[in-house]
């Protein structure tokens, strides 16, 4: 019907639980996590539109978690800004200035929206085609390819990208990213880091003479796509999987990197992206060494 309004989660990276109308053009959505218990990374994506262009209110609400992530608005689904902040609205505000219990517990945002679709996210979307489809782009260079090295639960492609520009080089980075799907601040710089390292400058050329690269920018592919709060399609944290590699996700990297050790490779540094809360670095204890580091390694 011509004034109806609709909403939608049938697009990969969307979450969208459930939609109730209050009335008055008042809505109340629920996000729910994957699976639980999980770490309070609420992560919520869907589109709305109407026959009948008009203003709405949204009410987000949370399984056991508070609203963590400020929605970023986008008519087209690639293009995302963050919402106006005369349209948000908190209710009931966290205590404190630090973490989940500082977030409020619900968010209400008010929107016009019309015949088209407008996107709400938790970040911009980057699922894995967008992913690929950047992977692809950089490959260009001669000194960059990309090639698999497992696959997911779901059967989703584990994407590595090589940047190798000399034959005889033995020394490498060991990159990944978006073990966490909602962590795509993260990501963005993982991607600014392999386009400045494959880029032009004195500096990169230098660089890529001793050092080749090696990046998974997609650790968690099935998580991304089906809208994840932070789990893979096993349930699984896989950053509480490095140790017992019951995945399928994290035993592609840890069989790459056994396979390049015997090649020959030393690996001098590695690099985890993750985006959380305010902090920049989670940089191992430099003082232990050995198989002991496990106990030191910061996890997010
Ligand atoms: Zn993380």
């Amino acid at each position: 019907m011509e004034d109806e309004t609709y909403f939608s989660n049938n697009f990969d990276g969307a979450r969208l639980n459930g939609v109730a109308y209050d009335g008055n053009d008042h809505y109340t959505i629920w996000i729910t996590a994957e699976n639980t218990p999980i770490n309070v990374s609420p992560w919520y994506s869907f589109k709305v539109w109407t026959g009948k262009p008009r203003e709405i209110t949204i009410k987000l609400s949370y399984q056991d978690s508070r609203s963590r992530y400020y929605p970023k608005i986008s008519l087209d689904g690639i293009h995302f800004k963050a919402l106006d902040s005369t349209a948000f609205k908190v209710i009931n505000p966290g205590e404190g200035e630090f973490g989940i219990k500082a977030a409020p517990e619900f968010a209400e945002i008010t929107l016009r929206i019309g015949n088209k679709p407008t996107w709400i996210s938790a970040q911009e979307l980057y699922t894995s085609k967008r992913v690929q489809e950047w992977v692809d782009s950089l490959s260009i260079k001669p000194f960059i390819s990309n090639y698999e090295i497992g696959k997911s639960h779901e059967n989703r492609s584990m994407q590595l990208m090589e940047i190798k520009e000399y034959p005889n080089t033995k020394k490498a980075l060991m990159i990944i990213s978006r073990q966490h799907p909602p962590e795509v601040t993260g990501f963005l710089v993982m991607k600014s880091f392999m386009e400045t390292i494959s880029g032009d400058t004195e500096q990169a050329k230098n660089f890529r003479k001793e050092y080749d690269v090696f990046a998974v920018p997609l650790m968690n592919p099935d998580g991304v796509d089906n809208g994840h709060w932070r789990h893979n399609m096993g349930g699984i944290d896989l950053n509480r999987d490095w140790e017992n590699f019951n995945q399928p996700e994290t035993r592609s990297v840890r069989d790459f990197l056994n396979k390049k050790s015997n090649e020959g490779y030393e690996f001098v540094f590695g690099a985890d992206f993750h985006s959380t809360w305010d902090d920049i670095y989670y940089p191992i204890d430099s003082t232990v060494i050995g198989r002991e580091r496990k106990n030191c390694i910061r996890l997010d």
